[in-house]
């Protein structure tokens, strides 16, 4: 027979520390304690197998569960010396959800059970104090009617606070026995008009009733949603822990508190915690008393504080890790509730995992495995003072798309953003539906991002993450339209100039000022414990990075090289658009070459600054990608401005045309006036170039192909550069990236172009100049026939954006639309944008891995989509075999760590 119920009590327990998958966190940490012979009072517990069997049959336990449950309680009851149920001595019992993986918070709990009309008179008559009884009643109801009953919870404040106000009392302490007495008789009567049931008197009922409602509160709505962010299996299920309750408020020799053996903030090592006299756990979470610093018990209980501090620095030793403790006291006796491994900030897991391995408890190896990734990235960034939020609630939330803290004042425009920050208004905060390639002006001068639409991959998201920048993204209930002078967030309105901030670490939106904390990217500490993490590390980490400013920044972070300069982005600064429009404009290839002359002299001086930064690491620089409407005005808007200007008569249409030459002037032939006939040209051209699907468009080597003068404009700008720096005495390593290949011949034409030109400026140097051409793997087909395209690639770079889209077909900019629901109905387990779909996705970069090294064994093959910093992903391409990740800058740290964890053998993903 299947064991689902495992006792602990008086010294020994059928389960222990080891066991978290089938007790959860909570359970196996309270069988080791009763193991170890810490205070714990008695109970059970009763396992995540039949929380997963409950969900299996419809909501209902597996038959033996409630006999094994008898026979746990019989046991419960022995070492209690207390009976369920009994009028004059009856045992009251807290139930409590605890799963594997701790969700602090996020599912059920069930005090004071075993309490009902009879019971709680006998527990009057014993403790000598009805007072503490009916309150104790009054709390069960309240809870047992919300969390199994599902009854809202003000039915039962409106009753409380009716009573107080009745009385004429400020503080719950203030009601007498008498008073909570008609209080219980008033949450009867909720429950009743509620439920449509009698609170249910007999105890094994409430027991059973409260143990199927934990089981139901794992699908809760936030327990899902902290899954999924933490990354967490739906399948796991949640243990039930029944215990026998211990009092915290039965006067003043009580009380009740929660600690850590660390400071969970910074990691400093002094005992931290909080507690409350004559008190229930519930209070202190509640905030309705304020919590005294754990430092006073010792002056109010000495003893009591020194047996506290003598077990929780032994569940340190044990656990070898810092611990987040729960206990209380009883009539001046002290119990263990609760011990597991402490949540912590970034810089407390290094300050904590450092001295451990200082004090020798532990390795350095394992060192490596206390710091999630994932929080290097939080060290880099300031971020709100957590205090401060504390008494702040979010106005809206979106994705946390790029981390940090920005406080500014609210533009909607990225003009607006660059006239505020040029009359140094204050820091702004550029708010949009979502950005566009023309926004990037204002993005590069706001202190943060937010907008309503858009995902992970969005153009906001990537964008801000490469420049290192906080972003919000998809804050869907933030309303902002096209060309908004105010938004509306949380039922209020916002206008351009009024206070926001924005948390990109957990995508939270606020109102005001928020005071922020700075973080300091050479901390002693982070550069010793990476000097632990690297020699684990086989993957190379390189950067994503555009211009020489994140270039400089990701080698400060310790980047081995450039994986992807997106040019395009080279070609929206100030002083470049103009020739890129111009060239587009041009109406055949003379003009065209003449535009691109004046682009040349700009992109080379880009090129040159990061190859500087780069001195002696590879740079891989990527052809141009993006579709070319995406340089010109919106079709829509030049067809309004046309009507308008064509019906317009009189002075009118005066007033018209100068508002459009005005509008157009980047669009002028130098010189030349801008009319009608011109804008009616522009359109002209922009209806050329629309396209229905232009993610799947004229991009990436498609344009190449198709102005052969651009690739041949590039790579002069990229060796011409080389040529430049290496005179200066540097080493510069160009590689040249044709993206968006599908056949082998897009790459031999486009390659044929670059070979041409690099040798050309390179004889005319007269100088030694290695260089690679290669090829993005970013299309299922460039996948499948990767064997054929290695004839040509010297290496590989996966653009896992694409390859993700175009092998599920989700559009990368509007994923965030279906995402939700798709979590929600475990479709999706993640975001495969954030973390790469290894089935799926990680097939086809498997296979192409595989084939392309057949062709060409040593093919250098690397990954530069977001999933580059995602240490998950890193982990499985470490497993694959890569040569090297690359990330946004900011990212470097934890792609360096995370690799580090996979060459030790870590699982990757999560590390505690
Ligand atoms: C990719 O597709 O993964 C990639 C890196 O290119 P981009 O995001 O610029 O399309
Ligand atoms: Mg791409």
């Amino acid at each position: 027979m299947a064991k689902y119920v495992y006792s602990f009590g008086e010294g020994k327990a059928e389960g222990n520390g080891g066991m978290k998958e089938e007790l959860g966190g909570k359970g196996a940490g309270l069988a080791e304690m009763t193991n170890a012979g810490l205070p714990v009072p008695p109970g059970f517990t009763i396992s995540t197998q039949t929380c997963r069997e409950y969900y299996k049959a419809g909501n209902r336990v597996p038959a033996e569960v409630d006999q094994q449950m008898q026979q746990a309680l019989q046991q419960l009851q022995r070492a209690a010396g207390q009976k369920l149920g009994d009028e004059s001595n009856p045992l009251l019992v807290s139930v409590r959800s605890g799963a594997k993986f701790s969700m602090p918070g996020m599912m059920d709990t069930i005090l004071n059970l075993g309490l009902n009309d009879r019971t709680v008179e006998g527990l009057a008559r014993r403790t000598t104090n009805p007072r503490f009884a009916y309150d104790s009643d009054r709390r069960l109801i309240q809870m047992f009617g919300s969390v199994v009953l599902e009854i809202p919870k003000p039915a039962f404040e409106a009753v409380f606070d009716g009573k107080k106000k009745a009385k004429k009392v400020r503080l719950d302490t203030e009601l007498t026995a008498a008073d909570l007495k008609a209080v219980i008789e008033d949450y009867k009567k909720v429950v009743k008009h509620h439920a449509h049931i009698n609170f249910p008197q007999d105890s094994l009922e409430q027991l059973t009733m409260a143990r199927d409602a934990v089981f139901r509160s794992w699908f809760n709505d936030r327990a899902q949603h902290y899954r999924r962010m933490n990354n967490i299996s739906d399948e796991l299920g949640t243990a039930v822990n029944v215990q026998a309750m211990v009092f915290g408020n039965l006067g003043d020799t009580s009380g009740t508190g929660v600690g850590f053996t660390r400071n969970p903030a910074t990691g400093d090592k002094i005992f931290y915690g909080e507690f409350l006299m004559n008190a229930q756990g519930e209070d202190v979470v509640a905030g309705i008393r304020t919590p005294v610093p754990i430092a006073e018990l010792h002056k109010l209980m000495p003893e009591v504080y020194e047996q506290l501090r003598e077990i929780t620095t032994r569940l340190e030793r044990h656990y070898r890790d810092m611990q987040d403790f729960e206990f209380t006291i009883q009539d001046g006796r002290l119990y263990m509730l609760q011990t597991r491994n402490g949540k912590r900030t970034g810089r407390a897991a290094l300050k904590v995992a450092t001295d451990m391995v200082a004090e020798g408890l532990i390795t350095k190896q394992e060192a490596l495995f206390r710091v999630d990734a994932n929080q290097l990235y939080e060290l880099l960034f300031p971020r709100f003072d957590p205090k401060q939020l504390k008494s702040r609630a979010p106005l809206a939330s979106g994705l946390p798309a790029s981390p940090g803290a920005a406080v500014g004042k609210i533009v909607f425009t990225a003009e607006a953003a660059v006239a505020w920050s040029r009359a140094k208004k204050g820091p702004v905060i550029l708010v949009r539906g979502e950005t566009t390639p023309e926004d990037i002006h204002g993005m590069e001068v706001a202190a943060g991002i937010l907008t309503s639409r858009g995902g992970m991959t969005s153009h906001a998201a990537v964008v801000t993450r490469g420049m290192g920048k906080c972003c919000v993204a998809g804050a869907s209930s933030i309303t902002v339209e096209e060309h908004a002078t105010t938004l509306t967030a949380g039922g209020k309105r916002f206008k351009e100039g009024d206070w926001i901030s924005i948390d990109g670490s957990t995508g939270n939106v606020y109102e005001g000022q928020v005071p922020t904390m700075e973080a300091d990217p050479n901390d002693p500490l982070l550069l010793n414990f990476m000097s632990w993490a690297e020699p684990h590390r086989k993957l190379r980490v390189r950067a994503n990075a555009d211009v020489p400013r994140d270039a400089k920044a990701a080698r400060a972070f310790g980047a081995e090289g450039i994986g992807l300069c997106r040019t395009e982005h080279m070609f929206f600064g100030e002083g470049k658009i103009e020739h890129m429009r111009a060239m587009i404009l041009a109406p055949d290839e003379k003009q065209r070459r003449a535009a691109l002359k004046k682009l040349l002299p700009l992109q080379r001086r880009d090129f040159a600054g990061i190859f500087e930064a780069m001195d002696g690491y590879p740079v891989t620089i990527r052809t141009l990608d993006p579709p070319l409407h995406e340089f010109l005005p919106q079709r829509e808007e030049i067809m309004v401005d046309l009507e308008r200007l064509q019906l317009a008569k009189g002075a009118a249409k005066r007033t018209a045309t100068t508002a459009i030459r005005k509008k157009y002037a980047d669009y002028a032939v130098k010189g030349a006036p801008f009319g009608e006939k011109e804008l009616q040209r522009l359109l002209a051209r922009v209806q050329e170039l629309h396209e229905l699907n232009p993610m799947l468009g004229l991009r990436g080597c498609r344009l190449g192909i198709l102005h052969p003068e651009i690739t041949e404009m590039q790579a002069r700008a990229i060796f011409e550069a080389a040529v430049q720096v290496i005179k200066k005495g540097k080493k510069v390593l160009p590689e040249v990236m044709i993206p968006l290949v599908a056949t082998p011949k897009e790459l031999a034409m486009q390659a044929a172009i670059v070979r041409k030109v690099a040798d050309e400026v390179i004889a005319a140097a007269k100088i030694e100049l290695p260089y690679l051409v290669g090829t993005m793997i970013e299309l299922p087909r460039a996948a499948l026939v990767a064997g054929d395209i290695a004839q040509e690639a010297q290496f590989f770079s996966f653009g896992t954006n694409d390859l993700t889209q175009t092998t599920y077909g989700f559009s990368r900019d509007d994923i965030g639309k279906i995402l939700p629901m798709y979590l929600a109905e475990g479709i999706l387990k993640q975001d495969p944008f954030a973390s790469l779909d290894q089935a799926g996705v990680g097939q086809l970069v498997q296979m192409a891995t595989a084939s392309g090294r057949k062709t060409r064994p040593d093919l250098k093959v690397g990954i530069c989509g977001e999933h580059g910093g995602d240490p998950a992903s890193i982990n499985f391409f470490h497993r694959t075999g890569l040569n090297y990740v690359s990330c946004s800058p900011y990212r470097v740290l934890t792609a360096r760590l995370a690799a580090a964890q996979a060459g030790a053998g870590g699982e990757g993903g999560r590390t505690a």
